[in-house]
């Protein structure tokens, strides 16, 4: 059975902060425990974009502080490291790094941040879906990884949590490829459960002081929760995580996808919760995501009435500013500029919603269809 642990964290405050973290993982038996002296640890952040902490799109700075503090404490050797959506430059990273408050923590504390952009290819033979994964080098040369997750809405993924996090070892545009092949929710799904059983992450961090709802990962609201969650199972963290904001941890595709595996049941009563009361901890008026429902599980007749009534389609608003980004980052090439702003053709769009995630304006918007908003939890 294995264990989560819930701590309270009502705030940033970094002793606050500190205090929570140190006490989830010594839940977990302590950080000695996944960290050996000496080990070259990757800490991997949300970084999904530059943002400032209170936007509440990446990983807050005190979390990523709270948690390489400890494992200096413990030993280890701290490289902070992530591969955001879009162009994976230094260029960027710098910027990323300087927005989110990862050039802070490294400055307060000495551990290194990743400017390393190489890509390597590696063999994964328990891949269920992919045996070859492209993967960013710095996440191959950690002897140790430690997730540090946000909890966030998804338009696509419906959910992003632990697993998901790890979509971030994925070099750069080569994400946008796997969207390009892998259309369906299922099978992204189960790359990512690939990816995840390929990275191993000793020990996943969660950031649910304050998660986002709504339009996730990048457009919604600020949502808070209050607490710090930790697993070494980063699996059994996203069923915790997902039941803890009212969501059924079977309608998300990637606990479902493990649940396919035997990786988990996806029940809550399945696993191990120790800390603070999870039952006080629960929160309610999360919104999920517009991302309208999943064809896959729907019957067949109901699909009849077409994919434009029944999935989520991206629109352009008013806030765009013609940047290009999005038709940079569509893996189908299914957006172009037009007088200064993005058109998107939607016969070609596949509704990986990936426009939605990177736009730096917020100006794409999910327009879920009426009969989503009746079959959608
Ligand atoms: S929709 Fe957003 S990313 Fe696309 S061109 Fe407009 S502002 Fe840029
Ligand atoms: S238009 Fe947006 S949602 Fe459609 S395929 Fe391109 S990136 Fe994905």
């Amino acid at each position: 059975m294995s264990q989560v642990a819930l701590v309270r964290c009502e705030n940033y405050n970094l002793d606050n902060v500190r205090a929570a973290v140190r006490r989830s993982v010594e839940l977990l038996g302590g950080m000695r425990r996944y960290v050996p002296p000496g080990a070259r640890v990757l800490i991997k952040p949300n970084l999904l974009q530059a943002s400032t902490p209170e936007e509440a799109i990446v990983t807050h700075v005190s979390v990523v502080q709270a948690v390489v503090e400890l494992v200096q404490e413990a030993g280890g050797q701290v490289t902070i490291g992530d591969s955001p959506f879009g162009m994976f430059t230094r260029g960027r990273l710098q910027h990323i790094y300087e927005s989110t408050g990862m050039q802070q923590v490294a400055e307060a504390t000495g551990a290194t941040l990743n400017f390393d952009t190489a890509a390597t290819t590696r063999t994964h033979r328990e891949g269920h879906l992919i045996k070859r994964l492209d993967v960013a080098r710095y996440a191959t040369e950690a002897e140790v990884v430690i997730s540090i997750p946000k909890l966030k809405t998804h338009g696509f993924m419906r959910f992003t949590g632990a697993v998901k996090n790890l979509f971030g070892v994925i070099p750069g545009t080569t994400k946008t490829g796997y969207h390009a092949k892998l259309v369906t929710r299922e099978r992204f799904a189960h790359m990512l459960v690939d990816v995840t059983t390929f990275i191993r992450p000793a020990l996943a961090i969660m950031d649910a002081v304050v998660g986002m709802d709504g339009d996730g990962p990048s457009a919604g609201r600020p949502f808070p929760i209050g607490v710090i969650l930790a697993s070494a199972d980063s699996i059994a963290l996203d069923v915790a995580a997902t039941a803890l904001v009212g969501m059924e941890p079977l309608s998300v595709p990637v606990v479902r996808a493990a649940a396919q595996r035997r990786l988990t049941t996806g029940r809550l009563a399945d696993l191990e919760l120790v800390g603070d009361s999870f039952a006080e901890a629960r929160v309610s008026g999360f919104r999920p995501a517009k991302s309208g429902i999943d064809l896959n599980a729907v019957p067949p007749w109901l699909r009849n009435m077409g994919t434009s009534l029944l999935v989520a389609s991206p629109r352009v608003t008013t806030s765009c500013i013609g940047c290009g980004i999005c038709a940079e980052n569509c893996p189908v090439q299914a957006i172009h500029i037009e007088n200064g702003r993005a058109r998107i053709h939607l016969p070609t769009c596949i509704r990986c919603y990936c426009c939605h995630e990177i736009c730096p304006e917020h100006a794409i918007e999910l327009h879920q269809p009426w009969p989503g908003r009746i079959l959608v939890r």
